[in-house]
């Protein structure tokens, strides 16, 4: 079904180029003028007059062949830059160009104006992205397809302990299943039943097509292919974990609604750089352009890019300089710096890409193209950054990235003047559980526990493995009710899961405490967290398995 929102934010996407078109087209002919007066100089220039007026002139046609090759000007794009370059042979040799050459020069640069007209603009394809909904397992409709053994039964039960809405569907069954009731998000695809049976029916399936993940008994590369071939977002070999299969739902369905990546955009050209931050705005990308170079690490510091697209050539510090000082600072070593660049020369994009930047693209470049480099770098920084940052066990962030986070958010919080609630969650008697079951049992639990976090929280709340079994939340944007609200459910529905062991199963009850900057408005950080962790102590002194709010001020024990 057409979503009419789109198409609007389509036509005024397009209106606003077509503006910055106009806009860009109107200034084109003061450029003409001024490289018109630097040549009419010509004759009476002494040698450093004539190469400083040859400097300015190739930054002119410099500039020029970039932008206007952006905006759709591809005639004028080649001529100013067989221009520039016929300077830069000049310049090279710091010889002085011939009167005749300066006579060939005024002509060409006057024939420029008769390249002011623009090819019509590309529609531009907008994405739409689902709403980030803090409550995301309501709709989470997951089919197991395969035959009813007893293994299946038992993946089921566990699985629908962490909140989904499970069923087993037989391969015989599935036309009907399909016809019967809405699609599943995900097909668990058990390729040790009658796995083709199922993915025709699938295949008729009219709107959004499940997401699919595939659970077999058999290590071979040529299923293992077959799964790749269906795109399939995992491949589980059996016997199976439930805790782990949650996870990899969970990243399938969270996949769609990540936080937006951010592209921070520097490049003097202001039109260039608003077209292209309306361009990765269109994508569902956050864009800052950056006015100051000496800016630069505030800006990194406060937007926290996921990449940096940069022009090469500014008036002020050149691309290489400012990468080189984003590079001094060992918490930017791996982003991602794009330059985009009229330089043609392949020694001095090398040059570039020597001194810390990880990609190169020529000006003018196409909309996809720009949009397909950004989002595959940002795809492996990211994945870089979770490895780096993220403990091994669960996927939550580490200690240390924990508390960072809490303090960034915490900043944003006070901006906007919106709450910010802080939970500290610990699991009761863990020793006992490590001793009757095992490290190993011990450690599945504290997986599913951080999954059934990961499942219930937003994109944008920040979790943390803060301990052992101990655990850090924030909720930005979260009053205090919300929050004792969200953790009184949490805290049922972890009570509720059961792991295995050997061949029993176990479960375990958890303790929380809230802190909120609605009661602690002047408490920074660690306030906030110490005051979470003493409510959680609280919860444990009355019996564990509870929600405990920190006291507020006034009530003067805590
Ligand atoms: P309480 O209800 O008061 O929190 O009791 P508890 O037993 O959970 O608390 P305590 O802090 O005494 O014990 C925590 C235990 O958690 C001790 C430690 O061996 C275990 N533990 C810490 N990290 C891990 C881990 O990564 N895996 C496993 N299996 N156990 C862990
Ligand atoms: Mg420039
Ligand atoms: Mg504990
Ligand atoms: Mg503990």
């Amino acid at each position: 079904m057409p979503d009419n929102s789109l198409l609007t934010d389509q036509q005024q996407l397009l209106e606003k180029l077509q503006q910055l078109q106009q806009d860009y087209i109107a200034t084109l002919p003061v450029d003409i003028n001024n490289l018109q007066s630097l040549l009419d100089a010509f004759p009476d220039a002494d040698h450093s007059n004539a190469i400083q007026r040859l400097n300015a002139m190739h930054q002119l046609l410099h500039r020029m062949a970039g932008s206007s090759g952006s905006f759709g000007l591809t005639a004028l794009s080649e001529q100013a830059r067989e221009l520039d370059q016929r300077i830069q042979v000049w310049l090279a040799d710091e010889a002085m160009p011939t009167r005749h050459d300066i006579g060939s020069m005024h002509t060409a640069v006057t024939a420029l104006s008769n390249h002011l007209q623009a090819s019509a603009l590309q529609r531009f394809h907008i994405a739409s992205r689902p709403a980030n909904d803090r409550v995301a397992s309501d709709s989470m409709t997951v089919w197991l397809s395969g035959d009813n053994t007893a293994a299946n039964r038992d993946l089921l039960k566990q699985l629908s302990a962490f909140n989904y809405d499970c069923r087993l569907v037989m391969p015989a069954d599935i036309h009907a299943a399909i016809l019967e009731s809405a699609p599943p998000r995900v097909v668990l695809l058990d390729f040790d039943s009658d796995a083709d049976t199922v993915l025709m029916a699938l295949n008729g399936i009219r709107t959004e097509p499940p997401r699919l993940i595939v659970l077999s008994r058999h290590d071979q590369f040529d299923v293992r292919v077959k799964a790749v071939r269906l795109h399939a977002d995992g491949f589980f070999l059996k016997p199976i974990s439930a805790p782990r299969i949650a996870e990899r739902i969970n990243q399938s369905l969270k996949g769609e609604q990540s936080i937006p990546e951010r592209v921070l955009i520097i490049e003097d050209d202001t039109v260039l750089a608003t077209r292209i931050r309306l361009i990765v705005e269109a994508e569902g990308m956050e864009a800052e352009t950056l006015e100051h170079a000496a800016d630069v690490l505030s800006v990194l510091g406060s937007f926290r890019p996921d990449l940096v697209l940069m022009d090469l050539y500014m008036p002020e510090f050149s691309g290489l300089d400012i990468a080189g000082v984003i590079r001094q600072h060992h918490h930017y070593m791996n982003l991602p710096i794009i330059y985009l660049s009229g330089e043609t020369n392949p020694e001095k994009q090398m040059e570039a890409v020597r001194n810390g930047a990880d990609d190169f693209l020529v000006k003018p470049v196409s909309d996809v193209q720009l949009m397909a480099a950004i989002r595959s770098r940002i795809h492996k920084y990211r994945l870089l950054e979770s490895q780096i940052h993220r403990d091994s066990l669960t996927g939550l962030l580490r200690h240390s990235m924990a508390k960072t986070a809490l303090y960034n958010q915490l900043l944003q919080a006070k901006r906007q003047q919106k709450p910010l609630s802080v939970a500290m969650i610990d699991i009761d008697h863990f020793k006992a559980i490590n001793d009757t079951y095992g490290h190993a049992a011990g450690d599945s639990a504290i997986g599913s526990i951080a999954t059934l976090l990961k499942q219930r929280l937003r994109v944008t709340d920040i979790i943390g493995r803060y301990g052992g079994e101990e655990f850090m939340v924030a909720l930005p944007d979260c009053s205090q009710n919300d929050a004792l609200r969200l953790m009184e459910d949490i805290r049922q529905k972890a009570a509720e899961l059961q792991f295995p062991a050997h061949d029993q199963t176990f479960s375990c009850t958890i303790s929380i405490g809230i802190s909120c900057t609605e009661t602690k408005p002047e408490a920074d950080a660690d306030q906030l967290i110490d005051a979470a962790d003493q409510a959680m102590y609280q919860a444990k002194h009355n019996g564990r398995n509870q929600v405990v709010l920190c006291q507020p001020p006034d009530a003067g024990t805590l």
